[in-house]
């Protein structure tokens, strides 16, 4: 009895101390694998960060579980991509943001280079990982995120923050760069779901979807038949299936433009709203955009150029996929 007393008051005593220096590592939660990858590359050693949705999970149709729950009610700090994307958590992040720190990523992206979500009024587009130059923008809620609940670690954040852009920014360029090889009418890219709109903007290629922005909707007939017409007209040599959505659609729209005589290639796997597997090439943002490079490019009519210096990192795995 007399140590349940004491541990009562140290628990109290420990509850009142002052907090202004936080506990590393940082406990971090996030959403998406590539937020998850962000925040690795940017907390370094003094974050240990939680990513709930791992590889191949289709984050517009994830329904948190109570364990998940439990995990976020245990951070000390929550990152998330926002746009609707993580949709059916439904209010969970404002009830959490009462006591823990929430922050979007793309609240810190400028909104005039954000496209309106077709189907949510009020809501952007939420795939903005495909403009590399975009998601960069996102870092800053990362770097403000960590700097105000470890100041302590405020330089060891911008420091990483700035190796991190100098890549990304490097990947930017190079997929201009690839994207310039595939012959202008071959620039088409089309998907189960349309997770690129950012992408075909920021590279010049026009994108098609099957399902629109979000997967929660199934493709209908007439969706099937469209982009049907679509392929044999502008005789696209192939489309792509994605890792986080089912292909019968997408197998279905090959096999009717087979039947009007136009053979279209079911082209390799796109990693659209989660990495692949750790360990892989496509296991991190980056190498997830350069695995979607390898299936594109070539299946387009292109070439991929050499990798820049700033990428040297990914050069093995590169080769090899
Ligand atoms: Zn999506």
């Amino acid at each position: 009895m007399k140590l349940a007393a004491l541990l009562l008051v140290t628990a109290l005593s420990l509850l009142t101390m002052p907090t202004t220096q936080a506990q590393t590592p940082i406990n971090v939660v996030t959403t998406v694998g590539m937020i998850t990858d962000m925040v690795e590359q940017i907390g370094g050693d003094r974050v240990q960060v939680t990513g709930l949705m791992g590889a191949g999970v289709d984050p517009h149709l994830y329904r948190p579980t109570a364990r998940n729950i439990q995990t976020l009610q245990n951070a000390d700090i929550i990152f998330r991509n926002g746009g609707n994307l993580e949709g059916r958590m439904g209010n969970i992040f404002d009830r959490l943001n009462r006591r823990i720190p929430v922050y979007t990523l793309m609240d810190a992206m400028p909104s005039e280079r954000l496209f309106a979500h077709p189907i949510y009024e009020g809501f952007f587009d939420p795939h903005v990982w495909f403009d590399v130059s975009l998601w960069s923008e996102g870092i800053d809620a990362v770097v403000d995120g960590l700097s105000a609940l470890d100041p302590a670690g405020a330089a060891v954040y911008a420091a990483n923050a700035a190796a991190y852009r100098g890549k990304l920014s490097a990947l930017d360029a190079y997929i201009a760069e690839a994207a310039a090889t595939i012959p202008e009418e071959q620039r088409v890219l089309i998907t189960a779901h349309d997770a690129f709109s950012y992408f075909g903007a920021r590279y010049g290629i026009e994108v098609r979807g099957l399902q629109g922005v979000s997967t929660e909707a199934e493709a209908g007939v007439q969706d099937v038949q469209n982009l049907v017409a679509f392929v044999v007209d502008r005789r696209v040599p192939a489309v792509f299936i994605e890792t986080s959505v089912p292909q019968r659609t997408l197998q279905a729209v090959v096999e009717a433009a087979r039947a009007r005589g136009w053979e279209v290639r079911l082209g390799g796997e796109l990693f659209s709203d989660a990495p692949g597997d750790s360990g892989t090439l496509e296991g991190t943002y980056i190498g997830m955009v350069l695995h979607n490079l390898i299936a594109i490019v070539p299946a387009l009519g292109g070439e991929l150029p050499p990798l820049p210096g700033a990428l040297a990192a990914y050069q093995l795995m590169f080769e090899e996929a």
